[in-house]
């Protein structure tokens, strides 16, 4: 597939991090397009990986097959109230990574049905280790939706879910997920010290082991569960802290947890 010009609306840190990888996969900078109303954040794009800038948000959307829309969910609306004669004129693919807002408020700002792909990145997507999800309108061809996806899988892997509600699903795992994993982190690191490690041990100790468990579920055919039940022998050390856990409910705090960010993702939208 040839690569299409694709403009960046708002190219602040998300943005950086999908340029960046797209360069790195190869892709012609001189098919890429950023703007932003900051002109530093511009001069940084430029020196780093050669693509086109502007602050001009029509001047790249005349240019584009593909329009990501990349600015804060709370100005989206006055950014595409602006820019809607040009989306209309040149009916690009528009990819919007904004946390919650629908695809079909996104068409009421632009005025008319769009190809629309709704995509939700996490924060690991700035170190191209991301997870993204994406829902796309009827409107979006196969074509379109391949390159959404080849666009995604520059800062990470991508899945598709079939509805929109799918996205606040996605939001409750993968999108907010890191934090799950950072507080999990931060209470095993102060579990560490207050067994006697210090606080640089435990903190090592911690992160490297969340990385080899993670590196293992990846990489192994056996699914996490049977992972677990490997490491954990009968009457060992693991076992006692995976039976206090269990005592502790920890499934179904999680699974409350989960639906609460789901639900508010909902609210949100
Ligand atoms: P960011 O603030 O770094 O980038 C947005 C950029 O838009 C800024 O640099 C700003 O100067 C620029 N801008 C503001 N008004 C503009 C205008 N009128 N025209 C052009 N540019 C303009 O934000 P980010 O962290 O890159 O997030 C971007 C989007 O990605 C958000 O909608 C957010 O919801 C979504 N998102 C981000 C993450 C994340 O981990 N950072 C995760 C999921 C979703």
């Amino acid at each position: 597939m040839t690569t299409p010009n694709i403009a960046f609306i708002g190219a602040g840190n998300m943005a950086f991090s999908i340029i960046g990888g797209l360069v790195k996969q190869g892709v012609d900078p001189k098919k890429i397009w950023a703007t932003n109303i900051d002109q530093s954040s511009l001069d940084k794009l430029e020196q780093e990986f050669q693509v086109n800038t502007t602050q001009d948000n029509h001047q790249a959307i005349a240019q584009a097959d593909v329009v990501v829309l990349s600015v804060k969910p709370q100005i989206m609306k006055d950014v595409i109230t602006d820019l809607s004669e040009s989306l209309k004129a040149k009916n690009p693919l528009i990819i919007s990574i904004a946390a919650g807002i629908k695809a079909e408020t996104l068409q009421e700002w632009v005025g008319q049905p769009m190809a629309i792909v709704r995509c939700m990145p996490n924060t690991p997507a700035l170190l191209q280790c991301g997870a993204s999800g994406l829902y796309k309108t009827p409107e979006v061809s196969d074509a379109q939706a391949e390159a959404a996806e080849q666009l995604m899988n520059a800062v990470g892997i991508t899945l598709w879910v079939k509805d929109e509600d799918g996205i606040d699903a996605v939001t409750a795992v993968s999108g907010s997920g890191p934090a799950y994993y950072f507080l999990f982190m931060e209470a095993m690191q102060q579990a560490g010290e207050a067994l006697g490690l210090d606080s640089q041990t435990a903190k090592q100790l911690t992160l490297q082991t969340a990385l080899g468990a993670a590196k293992m579920a990846l990489e192994s055919s056996d699914e996490p569960s049977e992972l677990r039940r490997k490491v954990t022998s009968p009457g060992g050390t693991t076992e006692q802290a995976i039976n206090t856990f269990q005592q502790g409910n920890l499934e179904s705090l999680v699974k409350e947890a989960m639906k609460a960010a789901s639900d508010r993702s909902k609210e949100l939208s």
